[in-house]
């Protein structure tokens, strides 16, 4: 038999015999219908970003059994999440909501308890419910993805009207990464703060609709997020407490014209004076979008060849990472030649709005010495100048998945720490993660995406799959960073499964009183701890103290 129609054995989640969890998925099959569960009993496929799997995650740090769906269930509504959170009440078994399962860097599909049910909202739960092209909003299920609601703007003859923000990768789903506080490039990047309006499925079954969506009949639930009394929507995202199955986005209006334009700097040490000049520039929105200063080791990656391309015959194993000297000859076949740093930015507007803020941040940047600006016509057209242009205008890209390619099977874990948009803060960060880098002798891809008055430092790490010393490295890698960061005052915004309780305990103001607020809306919201156990870090009392924590 090929080997995707193997059996294995099917993992049980702890707490219940496999005979009741057989009785379980029964009954679970009776609620939702027998074709809408599957057991996990097949070898463990990673498949490929556009058939990923929703067992597990595709590019696993750890073991792939470590953090596997023992079944996956497809919701067809929302009365059909609520059946299935009660069913996990009745029989006490964990799940999992996915909304696409491409949290790539940052779990994949995988639930963070092993013999979880997989929750796959996107299958069945893919509708465009509406877009308003008079309010540029749109609401959405958790199976649309940014393609997805791109293509329909197309179908309906608004794509030249409104604009979708979307993040490198086009395939997630506009739900699952906007839950997540996920990152796209266009001036409406920060996700989170352009969605307005939720209806969640809490962990007991009820369902609410948070913002002006509580008041029946109101036609204001896309428009104004916040409705009265406390703004409840926070507590759904990088959480636990309830499973989003409708969200509310906000659009771009087309501003009218576009331009992108890259700058290249030559030293590493021109990091500190550039963030002096981008910040200011940023808050004021002369720089508009969440641009992307990235390090030249990335440029050569992005050209989707493997590491061993670039490596003299000495440095070819994993564990000797590239040398400056060999990332610069690379780097020659790429526009950011013997430079350090290349900036992504756009202008956006009709031509003389754009003339006025390019002019202004052409001086600013050429106050840096030997600062170029690349002119695009000059550039092949697969160069990925371009893929940053299209995503800086709202439109889907795949480009960015090259740079997985540096190792063979290639996976990768994100290392993403905040700090202000200042030069000592960019350089302390900066340090420390190369530093790290060298002591596992690990290649140092970092890049800052500025937001609007912070930045998000990412820091990807890429792996072999197949080699477990090279992900027993990187693992060690960041887990030191994590602390080192911490310890410097620095803080990830958002973080994978296997990190989750490390970085949760790194926001430990006040002997960890966030985390115990946490631990209470938790036991409020889901007394019997069925929800997503341990996502973010966050425990219902079910599991506390009994070891899950790493
Ligand atoms: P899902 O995997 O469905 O969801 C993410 C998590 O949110 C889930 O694990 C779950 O815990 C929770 N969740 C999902 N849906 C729900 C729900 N309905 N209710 C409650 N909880 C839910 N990300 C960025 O943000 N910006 C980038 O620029 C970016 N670049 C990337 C580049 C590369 C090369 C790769 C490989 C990844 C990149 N990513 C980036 C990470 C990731 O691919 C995206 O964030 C992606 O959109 C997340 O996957 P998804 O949308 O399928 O979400």
């Amino acid at each position: 038999k090929p080997v995707r129609d193997r059996q294995r054995l099917p993992v049980v989640p702890q707490g219940i015999c496999r005979e009741d969890f057989l009785k379980a998925l029964d009954d679970l099959r009776q609620q939702i219908g027998g074709e809408y569960v599957s057991v996990n009993d097949r070898p463990l496929v990673d498949g490929w970003y556009m058939e990923h799997p929703n067992t597990h995650d595709m590019m696993t740090i750890l073991d792939e059994e470590e953090f596997v769906a023992s079944a996956v269930v497809y919701p067809g509504s929302t009365e059909d999440v609520q059946s299935i959170v009660r069913w996990a009440n009745k029989w006490l078994v964990p799940i999992f909501p996915i909304s696409m399962g491409r949290n790539l860097g940052y779990g994949g599909a995988a639930p963070r308890v092993r013999g979880s049910v997989t929750i796959d909202l996107g299958r069945r739960m893919n509708a465009i419910l509406d877009i308003n092209p008079e309010d540029y909003t749109c609401l959405v299920e958790p199976g649309v993805s940014f393609y997805g609601l791109y293509e329909e703007l197309g179908k309906r003859g608004l794509q030249e009207h409104m604009w979708v923000d979307t993040p490198d990768l086009g395939g997630g789903s506009i739900i699952g990464n906007t839950v997540d506080r996920g990152v796209g490039y266009t001036p409406y990047g920060d996700h989170w703060a352009c969605h307005s309006g939720l209806e969640v499925v809490l962990p007991t079954g009820e369902i609410i609709r948070t913002g002006m969506g509580a008041l029946p009949g109101s036609n204001t639930w896309q428009a104004f997020p916040y409705g009265f009394g406390p703004y409840s929507d926070g507590i759904f995202s990088q959480s636990n407490f309830g499973i989003v199955t409708k969200m509310g986005m906000t659009l771009m209006p087309n501003p009218g014209g576009h331009e992108s334009f890259m700058y290249t700097f030559q030293n590493e040490e021109d990091l500190a004076p550039l963030m002096e000049i981008i910040r200011p520039l940023r808050i004021s929105q002369i720089l508009e979008n969440v641009a992307q200063l990235r390090h030249v080791t990335q440029a050569i990656a992005a050209r989707g060849l493997p590491r061993t391309s670039f490596y003299s015959s000495s440095s070819s194993s994993p564990s000797v990472p590239i040398t400056p000297e060999e990332i610069h000859a690379a780097a020659a076949k790429t526009p950011v030649g013997d430079h350090t740093w290349a900036y992504y930015g756009m202008s956006y507007g009709p031509p003389h709005i754009r003339s006025y803020k390019l002019a202004i941040i052409d001086a600013e940047f050429h106050k840096i010495p030997g600062c170029k600006k690349i002119d695009p016509s000059t550039l092949p057209e697969d160069e990925y100048f371009f893929s940053r242009d299209n995503i800086a205008a709202g439109v889907p890209d795949f480009h960015e998945l090259r740079w997985c390619n540096w190792r063979p099977n290639g996976g990768h874990i994100a290392f993403s720490p905040v700090s202000p948009i200042r030069g000592a803060d960019a350089t302390k960060l900066f340090q420390l993660g190369k530093e790290i880098h060298e002591r596992y002798k690990i290649d140092f891809f970092p890049a800052f995406c500025v937001g609007l008055r912070e930045m998000h430092l990412i820091v990807e790490i890429v792996f072999d799959r197949d080699d477990a010393d090279e992900k027993k490295r990187a693992l060690a890698c960041l887990r030191d960073m994590v602390d080192e960061a911490a310890k410097q005052g620095y803080g990830e915004y958002r973080t994978h499964l296997v990190l989750m309780d490390q970085v949760a305990g790194t926001y430990g103001f006040n002997d960890g009183a966030l985390g115990k607020f946490n631990e209470k809306l938790k036991d409020a919201l889901d007394p019997n701890s069925i929800l997503a156990p341990g996502r973010c870090g966050i425990w219902g009392q079910r599991y506390r103290g009994r070891g899950w924590e790493m």
